[in-house]
C-alpha cells in the first residue's frame, strides 16, 4: 500500500499509548478535502491529528501508529485506537476510490493487530463523542469492503485455472507475447521456444539424412540399371554369336577336324577365340567378325 508520510505538529498528538493495546479504529471524515487535513494537522495551535487520512489519490500518514494521535475527543480511546480521516463533507461526496483505499487500510490494520472487521471494534466517531463525524462516510460499506479484500487472492497469478486451460494458456502464449507477459509465461514461452526450436532443427537433420539416403539409393540404382543393360547387351550378344555358329551348315563341321585339338573353353573371351578360330578356318581365314 502506498502511504505518504506528511507528520504532524508534536502538539497535536502524544509519543506512546501508556502501554495500551491497541484493538479499535475511528473513522472520520474531514469535511473538506485530504490538504485540508494536511494543513489542520501541521497546526500546533489545533490540538487534533489523525493517524491517516485517506483521499481520491493518495493516502497520506500524520501520527505513527505506535503514537496517540488526538481524533476521539476521548482520550482513553485514543490511547488504544488508530484513526482514520476520510475527504469529503456535506457538499463533498466521499469517492469510491476512497471507499477502497480505506477498506485496504483498514484490512491492514485489523491483519496486522489482530482487530476483528466488525462494528465492536471499528467505530464511526459519533459512537464515541456527540459529533456529526463521519458524516456520510458509510461505515458498514468499509468494513464489508475489507472483509471481500480479505477474501482475494494477493496475487493475480494464483487464479485456479484447469489443465486444459493452462495448456490453452501456454499454447497462446508461445504464438503472442502479449498473452505470455499478461500470464507471466514468458519464462515457459522461452523454454517451449527453444524446444520448438530444436525438434524444427531435428527434423531438419533427419530430412537432409533421409534426402542423402535417396540421393545415394537413386545413384546405386542408376548404376545397377548400367550394369543390368550393359550385362543385358552382352547376353544378347553372345546368343546372337553363339545362334550364329549352331546355324553353320553341317558340312563345316564334319570337316572341322583341328576344333577337336583345342582345349574346352573356360571363359567366353576363349569361346569366342574358338569361335573366332573355328569360322575363320572355316571362312579361311576371315576373322573379322571376331
Ligand atoms: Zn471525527
Amino acid at each position: 500500500m502506498d502511504i505518504k508520510w506528511i507528520g504532524a505538529h508534536a502538539n497535536n498528538f502524544q509519543k506512546g499509548r501508556n502501554g495500551t493495546k491497541i484493538d479499535r479504529i475511528v473513522l472520520h471524515w474531514i469535511v473538506g478535502t485530504l490538504s485540508a487535513a494536511d494543513s489542520t494537522f501541521q497546526n500546533g495551535s489545533r490540538q487534533a491529528s489523525a493517524h491517516y487520512g485517506i483521499g481520491p489519490k493518495e493516502i497520506h500518514q500524520y501520527v505513527k501508529e505506535e503514537d496517540t494521535a488526538y481524533h476521539a475527543g476521548n482520550f482513553p480511546f485514543n490511547l488504544r485506537s488508530i484513526g482514520i480521516e476520510h475527504e469529503g463533507g456535506p457538499n463533498l461526496p466521499i469517492a469510491e476510490s476512497v471507499y477502497e483505499k480505506s477498506a485496504r487500510l483498514v484490512l491492514d490494520i485489523s491483519t496486522r493487530y489482530g482487530i476483528p472487521l466488525d462494528r465492536q471494534h471499528i467505530y464511526k466517531h459519533s459512537e464515541i463523542k456527540a459529533t456529526q463525524c463521519p458524516g456520510t462516510l458509510d461505515v458498514d460499506r468499509v468494513i464489508s469492503m475489507a472483509i471481500a479484500f480479505k477474501g482475494e487472492p494477493e496475487m493475480a497469478n494464483t487464479i485456479n485455472i484447469t489443465n486444459d486451460k493452462f495448456k490453452e494458456l501456454v499454447q497462446k502464449a508461445t504464438q503472442s507475447d502479449a498473452v505470455a507477459d499478461v500470464f507471466g509465461f514468458d519464462r515457459m514461452d522461452a523454454d517451449l521456444g527453444n524446444k520448438v526450436k530444436k525438434a524444427v532443427e531435428d527434423l531438419k537433420s533427419e530430412v537432409t539424412a533421409a534426402r542423402k539416403d535417396s540421393g545415394d539409393a537413386i545413384e546405386a540404382k542408376s548404376a545397377l540399371e548400367k550394369t543390368v543393360a550393359a550385362l543385358t547387351t552382352e547376353r544378347d550378344e553372345l546368343a546372337t554369336k553363339l545362334k550364329a555358329a549352331q546355324n553353320l551348315p553341317p558340312k563345316v563341321v564334319t570337316k572341322e577336324v583341328e576344333v577337336e585339338k583345342i582345349v574346352a573353353p573356360r571363359t567366353l573371351g576363349e569361346l569366342f577365340s574358338v569361335i573366332g578360330k573355328f569360322v575363320s578356318g572355316v571362312r579361311g581365314g576371315d576373322a573379322t567378325n571376331v
